[in-house]
């Protein structure tokens, strides 16, 4: 039995974290959103064996244990006891290490796609509470779409869909280490965003108002090392964008634009600039 499973690329539209767990681990308070730029990852259970193999197209990926896709299916097929194999291949069209969970979001997209092959009859939350174990971006990504998301990144909020609104991506050369950049974190330094007055503008569907309180507490942390991200979310504002912001830990910003000729022109600039540009839109 085989499915299909797309894995969209996230963006942070608000990155917070108050606090950290006495284990280390991050709060997380964010609003997310889901766009279409997404990656297909193609789900094959096997009943001669139980062999999880891995195969992308993209040749900056493992193919082994260190994949986050081969971990969900693992986890799923130890935890439930399942004596099938399964065989995932990867479409890749997210940039790696950049800030968009894409990683993730492939997780995200076994644990769903197993949850009905193996007819596992998992709640979205408890398949979000199991991928929390893999990333904490995976909880998130079992639901998608727009969503509050606290916690250690397992509690979620879906919200309303967002008022229409296009996204420039813009993604530098460099890859960023996640936990590099969370080693860096210093909570009494942080300059925290505004998430609750984000929460009422996406409620209120407000789009001025959502680009004027974004915010992305971890975005000086990569600036700083980073100067480009600086630059480029410079040259977003500078051709038009309503609002420019990293995602996640980077290194890819955003340029927001509530018009779609905007974005557009936006997007035709960003190309002299940056090699990595995709114009896409947050899902419905
Ligand atoms: P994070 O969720 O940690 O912020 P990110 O969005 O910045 O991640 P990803 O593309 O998810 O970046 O990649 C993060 C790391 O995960 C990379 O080192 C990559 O090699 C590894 N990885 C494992 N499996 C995958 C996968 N299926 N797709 C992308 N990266 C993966």
């Amino acid at each position: 039995m085989q499915l299909i499973e797309k894995a969209p690329a996230k963006i942070n539209l608000g990155l917070d974290t108050p606090y950290h767990h006495q284990d280390g681990a991050e709060e997380w308070n964010m609003v997310m959103t889901s766009v279409d730029l997404a990656d297909y990852v193609e789900i094959q259970t096997l009943t001669k064996h139980k062999r999880i193999r891995v195969a992308s197209d993209s040749g900056f990926l493992p193919n082994d244990q260190r994949n986050l896709a081969y971990q969900a299916a693992h986890l799923l097929q130890t935890k439930f006891n399942v004596g099938e194999g399964v065989n995932i291949r990867i479409k890749k069209n997210i940039p790696v290490a950049a800030g968009l969970g894409g990683g993730s979001s492939d997780a995200a997209a076994v644990l769903r796609g197993l949850n009905q092959l193996w007819q596992l009859g998992l709640t979205w939350q408890e398949l979000a509470e199991l991928g929390l174990q893999i990333d904490s971006d995976v909880p998130y990504c079992v639901y998608g779409r727009t969503a509050h998301v606290r916690g250690r990144g397992e509690r979620i909020t879906p919200l309303s869909k967002l008022p229409a609104a296009w996204v420039v991506l813009a993604k530098p050369k460099v890859s960023v280490s996640t936990p590099s950049i969370l080693q860096q974190i210093r909570y009494d330094e942080l300059a925290h965003p505004d998430i609750d007055g984000l929460l009422r503008a996406v409620r209120d569907q407000d789009i001025e108002e959502m680009c004027a309180v974004m915010g992305n507490v971890l975005e000086p942390l990569t600036a700083h090392r980073y100067p480009e991200i600086t630059q480029l979310k410079q040259q977003l504002m500078r051709f038009g964008a309503d609002a420019a912001q990293m995602s996640g830990t980077g290194p890819t910003v955003f340029g927001l634009c509530s018009k779609q000729s905007r974005a557009q022109r936006v997007f035709n600039g960003m190309k002299g600039f940056c090699r990595e540009v995709y114009l896409v839109r947050p899902l419905p």
